[in-house]
């Protein structure tokens, strides 16, 4: 029978923890302190923002929401991560992407003090990620997805892990992550992409299929072998004229062909999308932990 992976409820869990982490540091008189900056108005962004800021109160943390005009030029943002960075009462930063054009996303991740990437891009982190260095930061998404594997009890070491995307927010990490050499590693690692050949032949290996590659229903049940476990990334936008917003969310994955074939999976939204903040808020928690202990 399909297990359901519910990505709510073992956020849930990940918040019990962190409130007893987030309480040993106020007795310490420490507050984690989050600062979510904002460039433009895109909608998706302003809501992903919102509910970042949302959790942050409901956690207790100290929440800085800074909304920037779309005119921002790239010498203001990077004044403002500057003060963020000598914010002692900020132990994490986030900068919303994708910014405007005028923005160098890559240079303002380098200008973060890669002690408060918490979302885990600055260069620093990305190799210590790969170096297998536990004192930096991983990308929020993957460290979401490997954390739902972990409390769903499935098998990753020695599993054939078969990632569909090589993004560098979520393909990429989420395979050097499941590959280490630690606990929630030890996959065997397959990384496809649009020029990959025999593609279903490749997914069919999977025993852990994790798709990350932004299309719609994507992965089909021919793409999957009976009693994998699918983990499905994809948040997609499709027309819904019975929905009052005009479209609906949908994953990568065909979840009602895909799901009777699996021994778990996802759904989208509900499965991967809450661990994606809960792992922030913890990224979070990390940082003031790591701050207050120098
Ligand atoms: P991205 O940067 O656009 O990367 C997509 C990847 O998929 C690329 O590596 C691309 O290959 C590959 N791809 C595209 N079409 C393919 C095909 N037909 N066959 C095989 N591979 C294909 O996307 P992303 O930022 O990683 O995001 C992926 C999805 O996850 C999106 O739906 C996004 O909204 C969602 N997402 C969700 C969360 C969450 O919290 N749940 C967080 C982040 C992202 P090439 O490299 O060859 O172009």
């Amino acid at each position: 029978m399909t297990n359901l992976i519910d990505g709510r409820v073992v956020a849930e869990k990940v918040y019990v923890d962190l409130r007893g982490q987030i309480a040993q540091l106020r007795a310490k008189g420490v507050t984690p302190g989050i600062a979510v900056v904002l460039v433009g108005d895109d909608p998706a962004s302003r809501a992903y923002v919102r509910s970042k800021d949302k959790m942050s109160r409901e956690l207790g943390l100290h929440s800085v929401k800074l909304e920037l005009p779309a005119s921002t030029s790239q010498e203001e943002l990077l004044a403002r991560v500057d003060e963020l960075n000598r914010d002692p009462q900020v132990h994490g930063i986030l900068v919303q992407s994708p910014p405007p054009k005028q923005i160098d996303e890559a240079a303002i991740v380098r200008a973060l003090d890669p002690r408060k990437d918490v979302d885990g891009f600055h260069p620093l982190n990305v190799a210590k990620l790969a170096m297998g260095d536990a004192s930096g930061f991983v990308p929020c998404t993957p460290l979401g997805v490997q954390r739902l594997l972990i409390e769903t009890k499935i098998d990753i070491a020695g599993a054939h892990v078969v990632v569909l995307g090589r993004s560098m927010i979520v393909g990429k990490p989420v395979a050097l992550l499941l590959m280490q050499k630690a606990r929630g590693g030890d996959a065997t690692v397959t990384v496809a992409h649009s020029r990959t050949k025999d593609l279903e032949k490749i997914t069919r290996s999977a025993d852990i299929l994790i798709a990350a590659i932004g299309r719609a229903h994507f992965v089909k049940a021919d793409h999957v072998r009976d009693g994998a476990v699918v983990i499905d990334v994809g948040i997609n936008r499709v027309e819904d004229k019975s929905n009052p917003r005009g479209y609906r969310l949908v994953g990568d994955v065909a979840f009602d062909k895909v799901a009777p074939k699996c021994k778990a999976i996802t759904p989208v939204p509900g499965g991967v999308g809450p661990m994606t903040i809960a792992m922030l808020m913890s990224n979070t928690v990390k940082a003031a932990q790591m701050f207050s202990s120098t």
